[in-house]
């Protein structure tokens, strides 16, 4: 088995005291693969977002463990918790966040930028052939379509080549054709940069280009299947948000 780029021992999140207490994560362990594409889906208010939230290091969980790679995050103080994310962590978000007035080529780079790191010209390249954005380098976001600027937002989680790619509903935004292609280049990078990735997805479609889907319900893994189909992640979230409602 290959080393675990991300781990999760156990996680509990409460949100709240008394009456108004609320259990996100009731237990929840996972490990991920290097260099594996997975999925994470369940009902609204399942804890998807929380759990993401708590494995890339953005949010505490009430008790449990999280390692990226090699370090584990708890216990470490804010300062050094936003290094281990910047240096180790790349995000892609539903609304591509990224800055208006830079250039794609100076929003792909700014991770680095802000680590005081020299980009890598070689990989540099071959993230910007991998996503067809050559042409584009010199284009502010507000002149590019949606599915350009999602490719410009995956290009800057990846020229830091972080342990792990979390990726937050990344299609949310998108029409059906820019977001398949936004979904091949995830699975692009997985296959052809032995990238690891996490994504959070409310669409089955979008799941079965993950290697693995973790299902949660009500704060808990309650299926983990691999190689899913569309048409399988489908007909198992219809029966578990008939459970949920
Ligand atoms: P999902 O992403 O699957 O929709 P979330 O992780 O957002 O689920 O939420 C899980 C549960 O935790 C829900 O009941 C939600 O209302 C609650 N929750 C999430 N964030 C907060 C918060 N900041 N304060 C209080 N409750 C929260």
């Amino acid at each position: 088995m290959n080393m675990a780029a991300v781990t999760a021992i156990d996680l509990t999140k409460t949100y709240g005291t008394g009456n108004t207490r609320v259990s996100a994560l009731r237990g929840v362990s996972l490990a991920v693969g290097t260099g594996q594409f997975v999925a994470i889906m369940g009902p609204s208010g399942s804890g998807k977002s929380t759990l993401l939230h708590c494995l890339a290091g953005l949010d505490r969980p009430t008790s449990g463990r999280v390692r990226i790679g090699n370090d584990g995050l708890d216990g470490l103080s804010d300062g050094r918790l936003t290094r281990l994310r910047r240096d180790a962590v790349g995000f892609v978000f539903q609304s591509f966040n990224l800055l208006p007035t830079l250039s794609a080529a100076e929003n792909i780079l700014l991770p680095l930028r802000l680590a005081g790191r020299r980009p890598d010209g070689e990989w540099l390249d071959r993230v910007i052939d991998l996503l067809g954005l050559a042409d584009r380098m010199h284009h502010r976001p507000n002149q590019l379509s949606g599915g350009q600027q999602q490719r410009v937002a995956v290009a800057r989680a990846l020229i830091t080549r972080p342990s792990v790619i979390f990726a937050d509903e990344p299609t949310g935004n998108l029409d059906s054709r820019s977001g398949a292609e936004v979904l091949s280049l995830l699975r692009a990078s997985v296959r052809e940069l032995g990238q690891t990735v996490v994504m959070v997805t409310h669409d089955p479609r979008a799941a079965g280009y993950a290697d693995r889907v973790v299902f949660l319900a009500d704060g808990r893994i309650v299926d983990d299947a691999t190689n899913p189909t569309p048409e399988g992640v489908l007909e198992r979230m219809a029966r578990l948000e008939v459970q949920a409602a």
